[in-house]
Formats: structure tokens, sequence, C-alpha cells
């Protein structure tokens, strides 16, 4: 570090390294958290957030209840050498309650509202739309309101972009409401006769349905999706795995093997298959690792959908209750082909081929909730911060267009060696897992220190300029 005093009426004049994190969700949250517990005092931070959602971002900053975790708390500590961290906070709540396994995730907001509020970091609420390079290497990061920072290192932390499938549909609304859901949770002004649509069957429509019936929509809600299937169920008892079988050579043929015959295990109730999946994650990225494209592209088209009602799972209270919406007929769920939406008499026309029944279908809906996901194809993401940044290649997509192209500790991979670093969602593709807590909260941590080795070895390169009373010696000082 450096300090005046070191040398008597010599002050070393060192500009100070900036950090910008874009994005204040999970991810960036959490970096800007590591980084301040380094107590770098040449440091400055400064988060971006669109939205202003801060810590919380998209999937902790909903304000129902209803909405719970799909991790036990036990597994969702923000701190990885500290398990029992978000338990602990809990317990200091009073929200503790040893029979709950899931609580709500606003719940976990508020807690890693709490990180947010420790670090010393500077907040703007804008939307950053470009980043270049200035000639000595640094970069500028511009915004939508016309503000532009000179910075030494750039942070990606943007989490998901939606799929833009149905985005249209924002625009056909004539008296008929469409949203896209996570996004906009706003579900409060309609009536409880409002006919619903939901498209897509993840863990989104879940909490969509779920919200529904809290503010009172008791129409039938029918759901949408290409194989009419909803997340399957958490073990009540919510065990952990051990050792898996798995090997890093296994193919996607392999894999798909070994589930099944898992499956016959399961049948004759040999073992809870959800142990397997739990067993199976530590090795998922480095079995992803070892697969080539065309076996990486092969997962995507057969396997995925099937492997992510598996991996990404209910709460067994919610699925009990989604279960009983769809026996006694309120929730209908259909695996539906060529579906294809228009506007008819104010209302939402939804036309489909009823994959089960082989029949075409056409029935008419007030609202419309997109619950579709994420876009999984970089190159089809409509935001102008990844499409400048890929148009102007200070970033490049991985093999698989999932995610960026990126070494070691998130370093993106670009001919300049710019300072731009990703985390989370966006290294998807070179990970197979990057999307969750677990996984997410190590990435941060070991993402800061690297961040602070770097700056560290930089700030003791560069040249200590003598200045006297504050006043620059070189060049004069106006
Ligand atoms: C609904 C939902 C529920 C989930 N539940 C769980 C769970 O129970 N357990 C678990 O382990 N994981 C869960 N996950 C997965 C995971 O924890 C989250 O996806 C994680 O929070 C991702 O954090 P992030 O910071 O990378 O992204 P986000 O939380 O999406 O944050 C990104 C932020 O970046 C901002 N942003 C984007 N672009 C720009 C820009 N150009 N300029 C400025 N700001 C920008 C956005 O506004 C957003 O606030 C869930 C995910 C979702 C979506």
């Amino acid at each position: 570090m450096f300090h005046s005093g070191l040398i008597p009426g010599y002050d070393f004049f060192v500009e100070k390294k900036v950090v910008a994190i874009i994005g204040g969700g999970f991810s960036g949250t959490l970096v800007a958290y590591h980084l301040t517990c380094l107590a770098l005092s040449d440091l400055e931070i400064k988060i971006f957030d669109e939205k202003g959602r801060f810590a919380r971002g998209v999937a902790y900053g909903t304000g129902d209840k209803n909405h719970l975790l799909n991790v036990p708390a036990e597994r969702m500590s923000a701190i990885p050498d500290e398990p029992l961290h978000f338990v602990n906070w809990l317990k200091e709540k009073n929200f503790w309650d040893p029979k709950k396994t899931f609580y709500p995730r606003m719940y976990f907001g508020d807690y890693l509202f709490e990180f947010f509020r420790k670090s010393q970091v500077k907040t703007f609420c804008e939307k950053v739309i470009k980043i270049r390079h200035t000639v000595s290497d640094k970069l500028i990061i511009e915004t939508s309101l016309g503000n532009s920072l000179e910075v030494d290192v750039v942070v990606l932390a943007t989490g998901n972009y939606f799929s833009s499938q149905f985005l249209g549909l924002s625009e056909l609304s004539d008296g008929a409401r469409y949203l896209r859901f996570s996004e906009d949770n706003n579900i409060t002004s309609f009536r409880p006769s409002t006919k619903v649509a939901i498209l897509g069957s993840g863990l989104s429509a879940i909490d969509a349905i779920l919200s529904l019936r809290e503010r009172g929509v008791r129409t039938e809600v029918c759901v949408f999706s290409r194989r009419g299937r909803f997340p399957l169920s958490h073990d009540k008892n919510s065990r952990k795995g051990g050792n898996s079988l798995f090997l890093n050579e296994s193919s996607p043929l392999d894999c798909l093997r070994y589930f099944q015959s898992c499956r016959k295990l399961v049948f004759a109730r040999r073992f809870d298959w959800r142990q397997e999946v739990e067993r199976f994650r530590p090795f998922s990225n480095s079995i992803w690792m070892n697969w080539n494209p065309r076996q990486k592209a092969q997962f995507h088209r057969h396997l995925r959908k099937f492997w992510e009602i598996h991996r990404h799972r209910m709460p067994p209270e919610i699925a009990e209750s989604i279960n009983k919406m769809v026996a006694n007929g309120e929730v209908r769920i259909r695996a539906v082909r060529n579906l294809q939406i228009k506007i008819r008499n104010s209302k939402f026309r939804l036309m489909y081929l009823d994959g089960r029944k082989g029949l075409d279908v056409e029935e008419d809906f007030d609202l419309v909730i997109d619950c579709t996901g994420f876009e999984n194809d970089f190159s089809k993401i409509n935001d102008p911060l990844i499409q400048s940044i890929l148009k102007h290649l200070l970033v490049s997509m991985d093999s698989t267009k999932m995610g960026l192209d990126f070494e070691g500790e998130g370093r993106v991979v670009n001919k300049r060696k710019s300072k731009i670093y990703c985390i989370g969602p966006l290294r998807r593709g070179k990970l197979f897992e990057s999307t969750a807590v677990p996984e997410l909260r190590v990435q941060a941590k070991n993402l800061a220190l690297e961040l602070a080795s770097i700056l560290k070895y930089e700030s003791s390169n560069e040249r200590a300029v003598p200045s006297f009373f504050g006043m620059s010696m070189e060049g004069g000082n106006g």
C-alpha cells in the first residue's frame, strides 16, 4: 500500500484503483463483500444495478412469502467456510423452526441485504450499455443515462437473460395482459375470474400459480410447455449424498444408462433417486468439461429438460399443494407443440397442437404469464451491453454459445487481455453448474481474492511519483 509518511515530507501519489461491478444480485454483492473484507485501502468499488435490487436480485427480490428457497437452509450460507451462517441468521431473527427445511426466498434476500450494507461500495441505479478501452488500457463504462466512468477492472455479474421468444406479446396486448414472471411479479390487479395461461412449467411457473392463488384468482390456471411436466419434489427428509459412482469419462449416454439403472433400483425401493442426483452434483462440472461440443449439444437436445425436473426440485410442501390443485382441476398442465398466440376480441388466443391427444386446439385467455425462463443461446440475447461487448470483441462466447469464454477465476478471454471478469450464470457453457448459491458463493470469494492479487501486484509495480504538500512534482499542478 502507498501512504504518505514513508519518506518525511513526501507523499506517494497513487491513484485509487476502481473496480466496477455490473449487476447487484447475489454474485455482484458477494464479490463486493469479499473485496471489502480484504480491506484494500487503495481500492474503490462501484456497483451498478439497472433495477436497483441490490443484494436481492431477481431470485430473492420476491415479496411473496409463498416463494420458497428450493435448497435446504443448511446449504444456503453465503459464506463458503461458514456453512451455518444462514441458519444462524434465521435463529438470530427468530425465524428458525427445526421442523422446517425450506424458507421464504425473501428472508434470504434480507440476509443478503445485511452483507450488502456492510460492504463499502458506491451504488448506481443505472443500466450499463457499453464498455470500451482507453489508450492506457483502462476501461470506460457507459450507462443508459449518458454517464461514463473510467475503471481498472470490470466484473460482469449480470445474471440470467430472459428468453425473448414471446416478448412481442407485450405490444399485442389490447385489454389482455402479458407479463414476464420473475421480472414483473405484479399480479395484484386481476379479477378472480381472470382466465390465465402460464407458458413454461418450471419453478417460476410454480411461483406464479402460488401467487395467483394467494391473490384470490380462482379460475382454472392452464400451464403449457413442451413436455407438460412440473419439476419433481424434494424428499421430505432431504438427505445428503455420499460418493457417486460416476467417472469423469462418462458420456451423455453413460449418464442416461446410469440413471436408468438407478430408476430400477428406485422401483425396487432400494434407495431414493434424489440422493443420487445430489451425489452426482460435485462431479457434474468436471464431467461436462470432458464432453466435446457434439456431446454437449446432444445432452441439450435430448436430456436437459429431463435432467432439470430432477435437479431443480420443489419443496415437498409446495409439491403437495400443486398436486392437490392438479387433482381437483384448479390447475391443468398441457404438453403442446406449435404454440401460436394472437389477439382476438381483447383476449389472447392460444392455438396449439395438444401433444397427448394429437388435436389442434384454440383457447382464449385474459392473462398470459411468461415463465419460459432464460435464454440459453448467447447469440440470441437481446441486450445492448452483451451485444456491444461481443461485437467489439471484449468478450467471446464459449463453444456451446451458452455463456462467455473465460479462464481461471472468471477472466474473460480476449486478445487485448482486458481486465474483465464474469461470474455466475455468465460462466454457463464452460461450466455445467453455475447457477445456485452453493457454487456462486465459492466463485465470488475466489474472484475477490484474484482481483486483490492482480491489483496489489500492479500497485507495487506502479511508478511512485513524489509530491510535496499534495502537489505532484510531475508536469506541474496548474
Ligand atoms: C426465481 C429463482 C429462484 C431461485 N432460487 C434459488 C434457491 O432457492 N437456491 C439457490 O441456490 N439458487 C436459486 N436460484 C439460483 C441463483 O441463486 C440465482 O440465480 C442467483 O441469485 C444469481 O445471482 P446473480 O447475481 O448472478 O444474478 P441476478 O440475481 O439475476 O442479478 C443480476 C443483476 O444484474 C442486473 N443487471 C443486468 N444487466 C445489467 C446492466 N447492463 N447494467 C446494470 N445492471 C444490470 C439485474 O438487474 C440484476 O439485478 C434461483 C433463481 C431464480 C431465478
